[in-house]
């Protein structure tokens, strides 16, 4: 039987443990299967580390943008700042919406978060409401 030896790990096997590859004298590879296999997973492997890192740094640019906007910290400054006020009776809020006059889960709404006691007192629907077009605005600008 005629034997051929692999290049990579220099055991002699027989030619069925290497893969055809036309044009060689041979028509095998000089590699044997086991060695190609090997190798395929680490360029697999490889290709594979790459995508990842290239995902994994656009959801890290991702939860960049998020924070961003979340951790304002005049905002949460702002808001713990009338939260306290309002539980110290220093400023009172009042038990309907100043803009569709509905009563409920009132919302102290900061036009600027810079001056805390500034704001629109206004129902969970008119809020959100308001923060859509000041969204909007921004975008817009
Ligand atoms: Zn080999
Ligand atoms: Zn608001
Ligand atoms: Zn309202």
């Amino acid at each position: 039987m005629k034997m051929k030896r692999c290049t990579k790990c220099g055991e002699e096997k027989i030619l069925d443990a290497f893969e055809v590859h036309k044009g060689r004298t041979d028509d095998r590879g000089s590699r044997c299967k086991v060695c190609r296999n090997k190798s395929y997973k680490r360029e697999y492997a490889w290709k594979y580390v790459e995508v990842n890192r290239e995902k994994e740094r656009e959801r890290s640019r991702i939860k960049v943008q998020g924070k961003k906007t979340v951790r304002d910290p005049f905002r949460q400054a702002a808001r713990s700042a009338l939260r306290n006020a309002v539980a110290a009776g220093v400023i009172v809020k009042p038990s309907t919406c100043s803009q569709c006059q509905d009563t409920g889960n009132i919302h102290g709404h900061h036009h600027d978060y810079s001056k805390p006691f500034d704001v629109e007192w206004l129902c969970s629907i008119c809020h959100g409401k308001a923060h859509r077009k000041q969204a909007l605005r921004e975008t817009g600008a």
